[in-house]
């Protein structure tokens, strides 16, 4: 009996026990169970997170105008922006594991990550690379550390100043010519007054020739003073453009009157040959300024008792195409390209002797891309020259080129 009761109670405990350790286990798994779901949420949360915070650090780079680089201890590349495809020209992805001097190939970069490297300091220099449109770089270069100030990697910035550098020396150069364009009438009129005010009882002849010379170069003066605040309002965008619908043909005809006098004294032939019907979408004044400029050239540096027309046609893209030849000695191949650069001028001593700014041409470029056209030119030497430039067409009264009827204008 007491071994019954034994075993029995013996069975019992055992039922319990394990029924409390099925509870228990089950329990236990769902905990288990549910724990890993969690943490598989939270691993899924990080990996996608971190997707999340790469993919923003990727459009604030990208977005950036500085090149950045960040490199391992070793020199492999970690990171870089687009900005660093653009200014090093590198066309398409970088493999990985590939180091700072496979990727831009200059000894000068992989110098100053070496020194930032070894001085532990921040850097800051200067590069020209050669070969490539961005020749004007200011890299810094900075030792990256870890939470517990161990160095980790090192960021390169880079940033591209070579427009800047452009712009400044062509500010330079300009401050240059002006300063050079005004002392020559200056001193030039400095020069006469002077002698004048020496020789109070000169004759009056002379005089009067000396008197002439302070006006000519008083005239110069005024004119490239006038040039100069027409190329800083055109450049700077300050220009008044009144757009209208123009007949072209009696603008033309009005600047051809004005230069006359010029033409005759050349015996210069002048020939208008422009459809009445043509209408463009200009300013007058603009256009005006346009016309004179290249007339007064064509007159100016064509042949005496020579010819110079003026054609008009439409160019298909709703634009008219104006152009104004000349049958001079023509201009050199080589200074075409300079042809509409401030101040150049093929003939300095020429151009200065005939009361040239040396800025005309350069006023017409702009001008004929502020009105939204281009002005290009083509010379053979000996033959002549022949400048173009294009207009908008008036919307609704542009010609139709075959009713073109041509006047002549004929002055010697
Ligand atoms: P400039 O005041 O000297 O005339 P421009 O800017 O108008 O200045 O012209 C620049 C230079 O281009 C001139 O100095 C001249 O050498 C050359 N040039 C312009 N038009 C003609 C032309 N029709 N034939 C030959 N040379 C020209």
């Amino acid at each position: 009996m007491i071994w019954f009761v034994a075993c029995f109670t013996f069975l019992l405990t055992a039922l319990l026990v394990s029924v409390v350790w099925l509870v228990f286990y089950s329990r236990v798994r769902k905990h288990a169970a549910a724990s890993n779901q969690r943490i598989q949420a939270l691993e899924d949360q990080l990996i996608e997170t971190r997707a999340d915070m790469e993919h923003h650090r990727d459009l604030v780079f990208d977005a950036m105008a500085e090149g950045v680089m960040l490199c391992g201890l070793s020199g492999r590349v970690v990171f870089m922006n687009r900005a660093i495809h653009r200014i090093f020209g590198i066309p398409g992805n970088v493999p990985a594991n590939t180091t700072l001097l496979e990727v831009l190939r200059l000894h000068e970069v992989d110098e100053v990550f070496e020194r930032t490297l070894k001085n532990g300091r921040t850097m800051g220099v200067e590069i020209n690379p050669s070969g490539l449109d961005a020749n004007s770089l200011r890299l810094n270069a900075v030792v990256v550390h870890s939470s517990s100030g161990q160095p980790e990697s090192v960021l390169l910035i880079f940033h591209d100043f070579t427009r800047l550098k452009e712009l400044e020396n062509s500010r330079r150069d300009f401050v240059a010519n002006v300063s050079h364009e005004l002392r020559t009438p200056l001193s030039m009129i400095k020069g006469f007054v002077e002698t004048m005010i020496d020789h109070p009882s000169m004759e009056r002849e002379t005089l009067t020739g000396f008197l002439g010379k302070v006006r000519k170069h008083s005239d110069r003066l005024a004119h490239l003073i006038e040039d100069l605040l027409m190329v800083s309002r055109l450049e700077s965008g300050q220009a008044t453009v009144n757009l209208q619908s123009l007949q072209l043909a009696p603008e033309v005809s009005r600047v051809l009157d004005d230069l006359q006098r010029n033409a005759d004294r050349k015996q210069t032939q002048l020939l208008l040959a422009v459809d009445p019907q043509l209408h463009v979408l200009a300013d007058s004044d603009l256009l005006e300024q346009i016309l004179l400029n290249l007339l007064e050239n064509a007159i100016k540096y064509g042949s005496e008792a020579g010819k110079v027309s003026v054609h008009a046609e439409p160019d298909g893209h709703e634009q008219i195409r104006v152009s104004i030849s000349d049958d001079g000695p023509g201009i050199p191949p080589e200074s075409l390209d300079r042809i509409f650069e401030r101040f150049f001028r093929v003939d300095k001593a020429r151009s200065r002797a005939q009361g040239g700014t040396g800025l005309g041409l350069s006023i017409v470029k702009h001008i004929a891309q502020t009105l939204g056209g281009r002005v290009w030119v083509e010379s053979r030497m000996g033959e002549g020259t022949t400048f173009f430039f294009t207009l908008r067409a008036s919307a609704d009264l542009s010609a139709d080129s075959n009713t073109q009827a041509q006047r002549l204008r004929s002055v010697t």
